[in-house]
């Protein structure tokens, strides 16, 4: 009976445990251990068989975070939350014992469904006899007088109903649990905001550095699911750019697939979410959010059910004005709901999460037309290598029997017609052998294997291909080269680089004028420079020089004949022999090409 129990060990046991609880030392524990001790507590010494605290969540609701005396009932109670209206009920309904509140079962009666656990037993006969559907429990106030929670006992030991002595003991608890409650709250959400604002801290740092949407979701998903504590989470980006996939990640890596009419849902939600700059709970707790359509809130909330979703947070992501995705936090039934601070803390993320979804979404877009230009080039790479290759073959044929023409007899005019079609045949030679060597250049898939090439051999082979015309126009040649520059390289396609620098040199001369040629040489690299003082290349025509086709907008260079591959083909190569070109030039007074490839 508690009626027995001794003043000196009812204080010992009182004092039991509050100390530590509301010392430092309790600072490592969870709200749940603490109170628990104080639950152990009322039953142990205020005599009862049953004691259950519950808390104020966010939500309006209450719910039992510690249970002692009877494992049934722990079972059956942990974690159960009732909205605050259902207390106000029984407060209406109860009889007041100072700051106890007693329910009589006769006042119970078409209650009983509401009452969570009713212990089963016969009560005693005694006018004063404790009855299974009798309730007693205090309302945990704070300093305004706010309901923080509620105290709630059972079958008192000896199964009266508790008389003054037993009650007064019990207030006792009731003063120190509302202080403890208090403080445990306050450390609660003290403790939460923490763990959220570092939770925050890290999907920034993590979600910043992440090119692609996917590479965005892979990141960040479990640095939000843990921040969060969610179950699951539905990242997803409007244009559907990337992954961004109709679907709801589990931390099992489950992919659930969201119904179109549910998606849809969400972007209009999340919409409007981003222009309020507010989240959305979606939770049979909770009322649907303005602006949604209730018979879409059911629906959903039927769907969640049927994933196994018990509450879930829509955050809209973006940047500035613009909402760009959503991010769906969700959780599974029995664990608890969102909080205000949860709620604040998406907010918090969902513009740094928006920046990095515009970050990846641009870098898709750069990506695409990236690929695009890719796709081209390889179709025009394959035309010009089909094309060049179809010539061929006719314009050998063609050649051939021009060759077999020469020591025909023919009349002065038929020679001078056949010495035309020649000309223009080996014109189309020139052409065919360039596209030819342009594709051949550009291949990825034909790497250059070095050989030591004698840079001075190529060039005064290629001083000698143009001698005849150097020396009908008047110019003068000068080759100024060091001892040994020997490239790492391929001799044909060096040749060919040497001989395209060296005869533009003397095309684009004026008469009388002269080319000079300097080879050189350092620790890990050769050059070659070829200056001229000739027509020289305007700053515009420069930035153009190297692309295929490209031709001089200098009329007087214009008159000279040519197809505008050379220099594509010149710098393909100085690409595939990782070297380096650049021009010096200014128009009308000449150009320097100067080409610098890694040593032998
Ligand atoms: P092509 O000589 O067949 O026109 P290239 O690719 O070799 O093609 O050269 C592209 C253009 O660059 C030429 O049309 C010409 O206008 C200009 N160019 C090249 N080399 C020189 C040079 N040494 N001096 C002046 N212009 C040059």
């Amino acid at each position: 009976m508690p009626e027995n129990i001794e003043e000196t060990d009812e204080d010992a046991a009182f004092l039991h445990g509050f100390d530590r609880i509301l010392s430092g030392a309790w600072s490592a524990q969870l709200l749940a251990d603490s109170l628990r001790v104080l639950a152990d507590g009322v039953c142990e010494v205020a005599g009862f068989g049953v004691a259950a605290l519950s808390v104020l969540r966010d939500a309006g609701h209450l719910e039992i975070v510690a249970v002692a005396g009877n494992s049934e009932a722990e079972r059956e109670l942990l974690g159960l939350t009732r909205p605050i209206s259902e207390l106000e009920k029984d407060i209406a309904d109860s009889v007041a014992w100072g700051t106890l509140r007693f329910v009589p079962h006769e006042y119970v009666l078409g209650r009983e469904d509401d009452m969570g656990w009713v212990p089963t037993f016969t009560p005693l006969e005694h006018e004063d006899a404790w009855h299974p559907l009798d309730m007693l429990f205090a309302p945990l106030l704070d300093e305004d007088g706010e309901v923080r929670g509620v105290l709630t006992v059972d079958l008192p030991v000896g199964g009266l109903r508790p008389g003054p002595r037993q009650q007064s003991l019990l207030r006792r608890y009731v003063d120190v649990s509302s202080r403890v409650v208090g403080a445990l709250l306050e450390r609660e959400r003290a403790a939460e905001e923490l763990r959220l604002a570092a939770a925050a801290r890290n999907i920034v740092r993590v979600a910043s550095g992440q090119l692609s949407l996917d590479q965005l979701i892979e990141a960040s998903q479990p640095e939000i699911i843990d921040g969060f504590r969610a179950e699951g989470m539905w990242l997803h980006a409007f244009d559907n750019f990337g992954r961004g996939a109709d679907a709801i990640y589990s931390t099992d890596d489950r992919e659930v697939v969201l119904p179109p009419e549910l998606v849809d849902a969400a972007h209009s939600a999340a919409r409007a979410a981003w222009a309020a700059q507010r989240v959305i709970v979606i939770s049979r707790e909770r009322p649907a959010a303005t602006g949604i359509d209730p018979a879409v809130f059911e629906s959903t909330l039927r769907y969640f059910e049927s994933i196994n979703v018990a509450t879930a947070l829509l955050v809209s992501l973006g940047a500035g004005e613009e909402c760009l995705g959503l991010l769906v936090l969700v959780r599974n039934p029995g664990s608890r709901e969102w909080r205000r601070s949860d709620a604040r803390w998406a907010r918090e993320i969902s513009q740094d999460l928006g920046r990095a979804m515009f970050n990846a979404r641009t870098f898709e877009r750069e990506r695409k037309v990236l690929e695009e230009v890719r796709a081209l080039d390889s179709y025009k790479s394959r035309l010009i290598a089909t094309v060049s290759h179809e010539l061929r073959t006719p314009l050998t044929g063609i050649l051939g029997y021009l060759e077999l023409l020469e020591d025909a007899q023919v009349g002065p005019d038929t020679r001078r017609q056949l010495n035309v079609v020649e000309r223009n045949a080996r014109r189309l030679e020139g052409l065919v052998v360039d596209l030819l060597t342009l594709s051949r250049v550009g291949d990825p898939a034909r790497p250059v294997s070095p050989l030591p090439v004698d840079l001075r051999t190529l060039v005064a082979s290629a001083v000698e291909l143009v001698g005849l015309e150097a020396a009908r126009r008047n110019l003068r040649i000068d080759v100024v080269a060091q001892e040994h520059v020997v490239a790492a390289g391929e001799s044909a396609e060096l040749d060919r680089l040497c001989s395209n620098l060296v005869s533009n040199a003397v095309k684009y001369s004026h008469d009388g004028g002269s080319v000079r040629i300097t080879l050189g040489a350092d620790a890990d690299s050769v050059t070659l420079a070829v200056s001229d003082d000739g027509l020289g290349i305007s700053e515009a025509d420069q930035a153009n020089l190297f692309g295929e086709f490209f031709r001089s907008t200098n009329p007087e260079a214009l008159a000279q004949p040519g197809t505008g591959l050379g220099l594509a083909i010149v710098q393909r190569i100085v690409q595939r022999h990782r070297g380096r070109i650049e021009v010096d030039s200014v128009l009308g007074e000449g150009s320097t090409f100067t080409v610098t490839l890694p040593r032998a």
